[in-house]
């Protein structure tokens, strides 16, 4: 059994088009990482260009480096260029802050421009998306209605519907087009969180005319840790929208120190504060490893990877030990639940298998498709299998 799939393994590898990228990440010797949906892996170009922005841009330009070294513009421009990777038009994104003020200055802005009061989170979210829509609805006066993405309940109090793409545990992808076009009939917002599906497979924002989206940056983006997240809104709201944290970065005029607000024009409105620039300028270097890369090949790559280790795992470990929560419309992960899952996760990982643990019983494996080989999945199953004997 094991052979064929080794078979099937290295025809894969040997035929995968994307297998090079490998070399754009520094990965430590017989580790076999899985956990790239949380902390994706190290970019090989990134420390040296880091330790550039601290001795050289920092330590000799200091507050010259602003301007000098393009750090003021720095959440514009790569906002661009992450707007690449999600499928919108320059001038919509801007990086800055975390994933959970993303969702509360999306969520606002959205009940802002509709002036309805009721908010639509998704029941099965990611905790922290459900936490800040419980507040956002409270401070704007809104309702807050859990519901699950397949039986959305919409009404003509629908401000917002906040969504995630890939939900965090199961891996199960949403229908973005359509579910937009279902928000949209109702005359409500549609808020989407990417976190799961930004650098895992192509987006098309602005063609499925998605309104306003959050995503985190160190998943499969890879941008390290706690790198910055990133907020799109669609280029014809953003003359419109009114931000809930209007700092001096959003300003039309942020060095005129005007003591009235008025914000600055396109996506510059969407800043607040100070940014991360040690951060924003890892996440840069992070990103040159999408050059020349087809998002459809990641894809393809993606799905062909999933489904070989789940095949791996039903014919290596005895069907009544896990079961695959993981459906075929999926993202680039594969949830396995099991009895003692989380004793079970400290075994992988103590045996260089790298996945993580969500309660109450789900091993998670993220299958980020730039550095992982097929190989890797086959011996995944197998550790898998010898730990569950
Ligand atoms: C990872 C993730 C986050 C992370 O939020 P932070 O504010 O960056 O900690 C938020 N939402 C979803 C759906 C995620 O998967």
């Amino acid at each position: 059994m094991s052979a064929d799939l080794a078979a099937r393994a290295a025809a894969a590898d040997a035929a995968d088009q994307l297998a090079h990228l490998r070399d754009r990440f520094t990965l430590p010797d017989g580790v076999v990482y899985l956990d790239g949906n949380s902390l994706g892996a190290l970019p090989a170009g990134v420390p040296d260009r880091v330790a550039d922005v601290v001795r050289h841009q920092w330590g000799e330009g200091l507050i010259g480096s602003w301007f000098g070294a393009g750090w003021w513009d720095a959440p514009e421009r790569i906002g661009d260029r992450i707007a690449a990777l999600i499928g919108a038009a320059p001038g919509q994104v801007v990086v800055g802050d975390s994933t959970s003020v993303n969702v509360f200055r999306a969520l606002v802005m959205a009940q802002r421009l509709s002036g309805r009061d009721e908010i639509v989170v998704d029941a099965t979210t990611f905790p922290t998306d459900g936490y800040i829509a419980e507040s956002a609805a409270r401070m704007t006066g809104c309702t807050l209605v859990a519901a699950h993405p397949r039986e959305l309940t919409l009404s003509d109090r629908t401000a917002a519907v906040l969504l995630n793409h890939v939900d965090f545990r199961s891996g199960e992808l949403w229908d973005m087009p359509a579910l937009t076009a279902a928000i949209h009939d109702a005359g409500a917002y549609a808020v989407w969180d990417l976190s799961h599906s930004a650098g895992a497979l192509p987006l098309a924002l602005d063609a499925h005319g998605v309104d306003f989206a959050v995503g985190c940056t160190y998943k499969y983006l890879n941008g390290g840790p706690g790198a910055p997240a990133y907020c799109y809104v669609r280029a014809d709201l953003l003359p419109r929208v009114e931000q809930p944290l209007p700092g001096w970065c959003s300003h039309g005029d942020p060095f005129g120190m005007e003591a009235g607000y008025r914000p600055a024009t396109g996506a510059t409105r969407l800043r607040t504060g100070t940014p991360e620039i040690i951060s924003l300028l890892s996440l840069d270097a992070a990103l040159d490893v999408w050059d020349g890369v087809d998002l459809a090949a990641v894809r393809a790559k993606s799905l062909a990877l999933t489904t070989f280790f789940i095949d791996c795992v039903r014919a290596l470990v005895p069907a009544d030990r896990v079961t695959v929560l993981t459906p075929q419309t999926r993202g680039s992960q594969v949830a396995l639940a099991c009895d003692g899952a989380e004793a079970v996760m400290n075994a992988l990982i103590a045996a260089q298998v790298v996945g993580d643990y969500r309660p109450p019983d789900v091993l998670r494996f993220g299958f980020a498709p730039l550095y992982l080989r097929f190989a890797d999945a086959l011996r995944a199953a197998e550790i898998i299998a010898k730990v569950l004997a």
